[in-house]
């Protein structure tokens, strides 16, 4: 009897567990569902993976693939910050809908990730903005207008029966997520780019588990962030920092959607 994983795919730097273990399913030729129950995990958990696969779980599956406890750590990083932000979950950081894990996407980085995948920022809502390519993250298949899911059963998703089991491709339609022509960052006004920002100091402060009100300052403990009252727009969801809601607003106006009333 086997006590490890053979063939296991190797985590991205940035790599969202869910993201991984949707690959890690592929490659082993089973289900997500059979893959968890494997893994000791419960497979009715499945939208929870990013934020609950982290310590001694996480250290338990790398032993099992046989990777080193370094793999997954921004990942690992990120989750704890967010047990420790929120441990009675009342506010909602992660995109889902319907009870589904979901995830926005930069079409530039899908095109130029060798091994398509969904960088745990991803998963964020506050991470409305990709600093590389200074534009928006999409937030649904700009063919059929479908949210993407993460985690997925990669094979039996509609791409993966059409052939492209692979992040880049939209999970309904199949068509390439990457061919989606982004709103650059450029066309926003000042305060939108401020909660583009704010939205990527928030991420900058999971990550190192404390941060700085305005930037500045003394370095606070990530506990005290929650009283912030900023902390709101790292949760709700801003309709006009939405590029399908902006492309409708635009084809309808003929110009550019400017200074709404933020907060
Ligand atoms: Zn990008
Ligand atoms: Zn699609």
């Amino acid at each position: 009897m086997t006590n490890f994983l053979v063939n296991v795919p190797e985590p991205q730097l940035f790599e969202a567990a869910s993201s991984w273990l949707s690959r890690l399913a592929l490659s082993q030729g089973i289900s997500l569902t059979e893959l968890m129950a494997f893994l000791h995990l419960d497979p009715r958990d499945r939208m929870h993976l990013d934020r609950d696969l982290r310590d001694a779980r996480l250290s338990e599956l790398r032993a099992l693939c046989k990777l080193p406890q370094t793999v997954l750590q921004v990942h690992e990083r990120i989750a704890c910050s967010l047990e420790k932000l929120d441990p009675e979950r009342l506010v909602g950081f992660l995109n889902m809908s319907e009870s589904k894990a979901i995830f926005r996407y930069c079409p530039a980085c899908l095109r130029e990730m060798r091994v398509p995948h969904v960088p745990i920022h991803w998963r964020f809502i506050a991470w409305r903005w990709c600093p590389m390519h200074d534009c928006l993250m999409e937030e649904v298949c700009h063919h059929c207008g479908r949210a993407q899911h993460s985690p997925v059963d990669l094979a039996i998703a509609d791409s993966g029966k059409s052939g492209f089991p692979w992040f880049s491709r939209c999970q309904h339609c199949s068509r390439s997520l990457g061919e989606a022509i982004p709103i650059s960052a450029r066309e926003l006004s000042h305060a939108e780019r401020y909660v583009l920002e704010q939205g990527r100091a928030f991420l900058a402060s999971m990550f190192h588990g404390h941060y700085r009100n305005g930037g500045i300052g003394a370095i606070s403990d990530l506990v005290n962030l929650s009283s912030h009252v900023r902390l709101k727009t790292f949760s709700q969801e801003l309709k006009f920092l939405s590029p399908a809601w902006r492309r409708e607003w635009m084809s309808e106006n003929g110009r550019t959607p400017r200074n709404f009333n933020l907060f």
